[in-house]
């Protein structure tokens, strides 16, 4: 099903092009019946080549002819396209998402910097829609017309908080911890040297475990109406880079407020599906996690596709001796935990009517209400 009256694709910009989201992003785009690909922008070190010049293609299937043509632009918010994925580097994405957003393009964003503002949603659209409720307290706070931020979250709290919500639904949830051991495509290009991860891992990644013990608590937290109420939950991360391309893998233990059995804990994982309006929008999928009986499985090269990356994939679930239930969960870091994520937020923005369509120089711009 596509949004009311869609006479026409939303033009669609990808700031951050040239990287290892924005390359996944330019891909899926190519293909995709709601949006069409009409900017990429990057660093000066790309601007002004053609994208085919500029990127480092890193995909296995070729640069789409149409984007390959397309002439990368800077940052300069004056883009021909309805709205934004940004997929810039942290080091410029807090400055050009709010430059972009004051001059009225809706942002989808996979950077760190606005994910915890007071007043910017940070969604999965499977966990908390109803956090999009923030978005004209963020265009009255900060003077926005039709420009907003709306994030997703960090690729390794993708995984697992989608694997919470059920649980957190079904038996209520006290503590978490969890142990990432996470791929190097996470890093972004050209990431970690291959001398530091070759045969090795490593115990640290800058920001991660922070990242990882604060964005469940906003997720899975409440949008009072004028403000985020965080979830409460005891949550403590250990962060890992280890010599695999794609897919995070995570090892978490849990409390549950509940007492549960596991097939009570195995039934709601299997069973959780998304409601009729998610199951429409294009990169979504009906039962997003994936629950495997195999004692060896999840294993990134064997499961990081399922669901065409948008599935987590869950196994080993298990008595845990320290607290209740134990289990390993595997997600694709550039697809559900990037690329793709951002993809389902921007198609459920507009299919909620939200994201208007920009006039080309020398027409009038039409509200959100009216294009769809
Ligand atoms: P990346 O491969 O390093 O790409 C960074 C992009 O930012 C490139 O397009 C680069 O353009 C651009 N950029 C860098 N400096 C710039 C500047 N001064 N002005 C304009 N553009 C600039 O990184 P990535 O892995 O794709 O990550 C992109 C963002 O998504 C980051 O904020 C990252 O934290 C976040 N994220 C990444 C993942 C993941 O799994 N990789 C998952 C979730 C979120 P040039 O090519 O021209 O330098």
């Amino acid at each position: 099903m596509q949004p009311k009256g869609l006479e026409k694709k939303w033009r669609a910009g990808v700031l951050g092009a040239t990287g290892i989201v924005g390359q996944r992003l330019v891909k899926l785009l190519s293909e995709h019946p709601w949006f069409e690909l009409t900017e990429v922008a990057a660093s000066e070190r790309s601007s002004s080549k053609t994208y085919a010049q500029a990127v480092n293609w890193h995909l296995e299937s070729p640069i789409p002819t149409s984007a390959g043509a397309l002439v990368v632009r800077g940052l300069e918010p004056s883009l021909d396209c309805d709205f934004v994925f940004s997929a810039l580097d942290s080091s410029v994405a807090g400055p050009a998402e709010a430059d972009f957003a004051r001059a009225g393009y809706p942002v989808v964003s996979n950077s760190k910097n606005h994910r915890m503002d007071p007043d910017v949603p940070l969604l999965i659209p499977e966990v908390n829609t109803s956090h999009l409720e923030a978005i004209p307290v963020q265009q009255k706070n900060r003077g926005y017309t039709t420009g907003f931020i709306v994030t997703n979250p960090n690729c390794s709290t993708a995984g697992l908080v989608l694997v919470l919500k059920p649980l957190a639904d079904a038996f209520g949830l006290e503590r978490i911890f969890v142990v990432t051991l996470q791929a190097i495509s996470g890093a972004g290009y050209p990431g970690v040297a291959s001398l530091d991860i070759q045969g090795n891992v490593v115990p640290f990644i800058s920001g991660e475990e922070e990242k990882l013990e604060s964005e469940p608590q906003k997720l899975l937290g409440k949008w009072d109406g004028s403000r985020f109420v965080e979830a409460g939950l005891g949550l403590s991360a250990h962060c890992n880079r280890v010599p695999v391309v794609d897919g995070h893998l995570e090892c978490v233990s849990l409390s549950l407020k509940k007492v549960a059995t596991l097939d009570e804990v195995r039934e709601a994982l299997s069973t959780f599906e998304v409601d009729p309006e998610l199951a429409s929008l294009p990169t979504a999928i009906r039962n997003p996690i994936v629950l495997l009986e195999e004692a060896d499985r999840p294993q990134p090269r064997r499961d990081v596709g399922a669901g065409n990356g948008m599935a987590v994939v869950v196994g080993r679930v298990r008595d845990c001796p320290l607290l209740d239930v134990k289990l390993t969960l595997l997600s694709h870091n550039l697809v559900r935990g990037a690329a793709g994520a951002a993809l389902l937020n921007a198609e459920l923005l507009a299919s909620r009517g939200l994201l208007p369509r920009r006039a080309l120089s020398g027409e009038a711009s039409v509200p959100a209400e009216a294009a769809l």
